[in-house]
């Protein structure tokens, strides 16, 4: 059993630690001896279509005219990987990008690659602090800091429910978009060093598929939670 994860654009979409993420999965799947590899996916590289885990950064609106053109000629392949089940995790930036488009407050089109069904202009404010939402299987805390206002499509479903701080748009308390297996927040810190049971639940998706009868075993989380239980205590 090994697991394959990828990282899109480590280089141009890497803020506030997102890189993390992928940390975080590494340590988890060590932890349980289970053998993975990464693989990191720049602009102009190709992108291999036997991941079983693709990671995604936050960045600057800059970051994201910087990777559009080549997501796009990966536009084709990333949605035929969203359709067959690979698990995803987009933040931030990435996840906008993984919506129709982003209209930036210069009004300009950053065009996505249409995998979740949401889509993002900039608001007039940045929306900036630490959010706390909670789903049915987790308190998920992060710092947010976009321009964009991200609202989900008609009958889509939110990653979680705001309880502190803005989440997709600041108005309807939804946070992040599940599509199938892939997950989009705006939570940057890095999300899944705080959030133990979303990062077990991208692996156990990830292993149902290559490995239908494993069991993910439970470690040792405490650490997680004593950080989970700062953050969440942290004036915005
Ligand atoms: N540039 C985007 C925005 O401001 C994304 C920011 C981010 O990834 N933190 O909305």
């Amino acid at each position: 059993m090994k697991l394959h994860i990828v990282h899109l654009y480590q280089k141009e979409m890497n803020i506030y630690g997102d890189t993390g993420n992928r940390e975080v999965l590494e340590y988890r799947l060590k932890s349980r001896g289970i053998e993975y590899k990464t693989t990191i996916v720049n602009v102009g590289d190709d992108l291999p279509m036997e991941a079983d885990i693709i990671i995604g950064g936050g960045g600057q609106d800059s970051g994201q005219f910087l990777v559009q053109e080549d997501l796009l000629k990966k536009k084709d392949q990333l949605q035929k990987m969203a359709k067959d089940g690979v698990v995803m995790l987009m933040v931030c930036g990435m996840y906008q990008l993984f919506g129709d488009k982003f209209i930036t407050s210069k009004k300009e089109e950053i065009k996505g690659i249409d995998i979740l069904p949401i889509t993002t202009r900039a608001g007039k404010k940045r929306l900036i602090g630490n959010v706390v939402a909670k789903n049915t299987y987790s308190t998920i805390v992060g710092y947010e800091n976009h321009s964009g206002l991200t609202y989900l499509k008609d009958g889509s479903t939110s990653l979680a429910e705001v309880v502190l701080g803005a989440g997709n748009n600041g108005k309807d308390k939804s946070e992040g978009c599940v599509l199938n297996n892939v997950f989009g927040t705006y939570m940057h810190g890095p999300v899944l060093s705080k959030s133990p049971e979303l990062a077990d639940e991208l692996l156990r998706r990830a292993l149902k598929r290559s490995s239908p009868a494993y069991k993910l075993e439970k470690i040792d989380d405490s650490l997680e939670i004593e950080a989970r239980k700062v953050a969440v205590n942290r004036p915005r």
